[in-house]
């Protein structure tokens, strides 16, 4: 019988639609190789959705959420005034507690990358830290942010990320500031501390977030599971996707107990709006993940193996990878790519 899977597609702001756009012709080519339909429902959220409902996450955006089984989030630009609506990815994040922010970053095939062997996930806290949204202005020009961090948001994150690590290479280095934030980062190293004793076969190392920052250029190759808060894990992240070439490669999902959303791990990057100019991969990588998590592995593995091929071949490249191919170029590509696969 049809696998059908019912899917939120948001596609944001900026570069948003171009490259969500792309990730569904992709999505629509690895459908026709498996058996399953995908039941695409597009919805109103962003920045551009302020001016007309007031918000940028309408009501009736969230109670399609909440139907479905996953979501393709586009990039959104975020407003940054105080007393701005909060991002979308955030909200979203709280809304259906999507505590593992899970951003793989590896070396592709012909991409000039700091290292050759580059394997990681970054796994972050999604829910608390310094996204907590509480910040006050105490008094002209003194400013408040409260970092939440509680044991049970570490550990539920934990859990998942020694789980992944059982799968990998079973190696998990947790990232934290405790020399600094013993109370806040004291809970995060207990809560890891904790859980590593029930995963026994996985290597477990901790690290200064400011010497993480060095080891990850230094030797990015010795990492596989990084493990650490909100934050930190937003700015390692996008290292890491530098260091093993380009930001528009790397992916992203928020994984909870009983949803997914997935998007990429850049931004909307207005300035390249509309240009046709940008890297697509990060977003069909996005919904690579997408599948896996629904449970199609096979359809999920052959956008991977495509995009592995297109980018071997080194015809088509985007500008961030050193060539002049465009978004839809790179895309259709990796799409017919798909389609070709046994
Ligand atoms: P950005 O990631 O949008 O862009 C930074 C730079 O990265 C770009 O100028 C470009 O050089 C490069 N880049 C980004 N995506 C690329 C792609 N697909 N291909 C090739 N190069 C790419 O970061 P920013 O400029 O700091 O943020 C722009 C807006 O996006 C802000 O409003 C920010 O808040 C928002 N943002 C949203 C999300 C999200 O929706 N999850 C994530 C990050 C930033």
């Amino acid at each position: 019988m049809t696998r059908i899977h019912k899917i939120a597609v948001l596609t944001g702001d900026g570069i948003g639609p171009e490259v969500t756009e792309i990730a569904v012709n992709v999505l629509e080519a690895a459908k026709h190789t498996s058996d399953f339909e995908l039941d695409l429902q597009y919805r109103e959220a962003g920045y551009h959705c302020i001016a007309e409902y007031g918000t940028n996450l309408p009501e009736d955006t969230v109670s399609l959420l909440k139907r479905t089984d996953a979501c393709l989030k586009g990039p959104m630009t975020t407003p940054e005034e105080p007393g701005a609506p909060v991002s979308v990815a955030v909200k979203i994040r709280k809304l259906f507690n999507l505590y593992a922010n899970v951003r793989p970053c590896r070396t592709f095939p012909n991409v000039e990358a700091l290292k050759p062997n580059i394997d990681l996930v970054v796994v972050r806290e999604n829910t608390e830290g310094l996204y907590s949204g509480v910040e006050y202005e105490v008094s002209p020009g003194v400013g408040i942010a409260l970092r939440i961090i509680t044991k049970a948001a570490c550990l539920r994150v934990a859990e998942y990320a020694f789980k992944l690590a059982q799968r990998r290479r079973k190696n998990l280095t947790y990232v934290h500031k405790g020399n600094i934030l013993r109370i806040t980062d004291g809970i995060f190293k207990d809560a890891v501390s904790e859980t590593a004793l029930k995963y026994p076969d996985v290597g477990t190392a901790e690290i200064h977030v400011d010497a993480a920052t060095m080891h990850l250029i230094k030797k990015p190759e010795s990492f596989d599971v990084l493990l650490t808060t909100n934050l930190f894990g937003d700015v390692l992240s996008d290292e890491a996707a530098q260091v093993t070439g380009s930001l528009g490669l790397a992916a992203g999902a928020n994984i909870g107990d009983s949803y997914g959303m997935f998007e990429p791990v850049h931004g909307s990057a207005p300035k390249y709006t509309g240009l046709n100019r940008v890297n697509p991969i990060a977003t069909i990588m996005s919904a690579h993940m997408m599948l896996d998590y629904l449970g199609e592995k096979e359809a999920a593995a052959k956008i991977e193996t495509a995009v592995m091929e297109v980018l071997k071949e080194g015809k088509i490249r985007t500008a961030d990878l050193g060539g002049s191919s465009t978004t839809r170029e790179m895309g259709t590509a990796i799409a017919e790519r798909v389609k070709s696969l046994p």
